[in-house]
């Protein structure tokens, strides 16, 4: 077994097993997760140190979970770097990485569809959901086979992919899974485009239009803030500006829901909303999201 003090890379369930629990006996620590895709960016790293200011130690995951890609979907053009990952998350002082191979995950590459899944329907079908089928049922049974892993006390998702943290949230509740769910906010490019592992494919004429999915939130998180729009008028002021600023996006989806429930709503409401868009670029499908307060009356 190596040093409790160095960062370790794992590639087995086992050896994460291991590793937990010699983390565990040294003084009944506590053990942060976070789980990604790789290709680290600031967001990611944020999400490690909300993980490492709340425990002792943090186990972040690499995986490119292949049950979460649809047939057309970019699982192959998924970039990947996992030195500089590692490199990265050395830095932050990491206590382990866990890299498993899929075979290591599902037993065979070809058995990854699995038998056995955790859905989460209601909440799994709407909005994302509905675009991409099978896409939160492969992230929630993901999810919880790696919290079966590491069992951890703490486990950080972002806010940005704000219905899957949604998803997250409900499952644990239902199923009684003992760890806390945290969310931590999107972290931006100075220009305002959400950090994502995708935004390195976007054509550079993409990369400049990108901004106005963050201009068009900024806009109605103000309109908003006014008092009395309509949410048919925010959503009409959020397609405007990403029709004006970025006429090379395709609007996948642009819903503005309880930001709680994630139901629709319609008309003016006195509960907070969440703005949701999806905009495809070329091949690249950007998201973004923000939660819009409603004003006191
Ligand atoms: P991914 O590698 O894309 O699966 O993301 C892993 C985790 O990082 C998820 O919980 C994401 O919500 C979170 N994340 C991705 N991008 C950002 C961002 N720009 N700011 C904060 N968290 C993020």
């Amino acid at each position: 077994m190596c040093s409790l003090d160095e960062m370790v890379i794992l590639e087995t369930r086992q050896s994460v097993r291991e590793h937990c629990k010699a983390l565990r006996a040294k003084d009944g620590a506590s053990i942060g997760f976070v789980p990604t895709m790789g290709f680290l960016h600031e967001g990611h790293l944020s999400l490690v140190r909300e993980a490492r200011r709340r425990c002792d130690h943090v186990i972040v995951s690499i995986f490119v979970n292949p049950t979460q890609f649809g047939a057309n979907e970019d699982l192959d053009s998924y970039p990947r770097d996992a030195e500089r990952d590692l490199r990265l998350l050395r830095e932050e002082g990491v206590s382990g990485v866990f890299l498993p191979s899929v075979e290591e995950m599902y037993g065979s590459a070809t058995r990854a569809k699995g038998d056995t899944y955790v859905e989460v329907p209601g909440l799994s079908s709407v909005l994302q959901g509905a675009l991409r089928p099978g896409h939160f049922r492969g992230v929630s049974t993901v999810v919880t086979k790696l919290f079966n892993i590491v069992q951890p006390d703490v486990a950080v998702f972002g806010e940005k992919d704000y219905q899957q943290l949604a998803i997250i949230r409900q499952m644990v509740r239902d199923l009684d899974v003992p760890i806390e769910i945290i969310g931590h906010p999107t972290v931006r490019e100075d220009d305002g485009l959400a950090m994502s592992s995708r935004n390195v494919r976007l054509a550079a004429e993409d990369r400049l239009e990108a901004v106005a999915l963050n201009q068009a939130l900024t806009q109605a998180e103000v309109q908003a803030g006014k008092g009395g729009a309509t949410i048919e008028a925010l959503r009409d002021g959020i397609v405007k500006i990403i029709t004006d600023k970025a006429p090379r996006g395709v609007i996948e989806s642009v819903e503005l829901r309880d930001a709680r429930t994630l139901q629709a709503v319609e008309g003016t409401t006195d509960r907070d909303v969440v703005a949701l868009l999806a905009v495809r670029f070329g091949t690249v499908l950007l998201i973004d999201q923000r939660v819009i307060a409603v004003p006191a009356a």
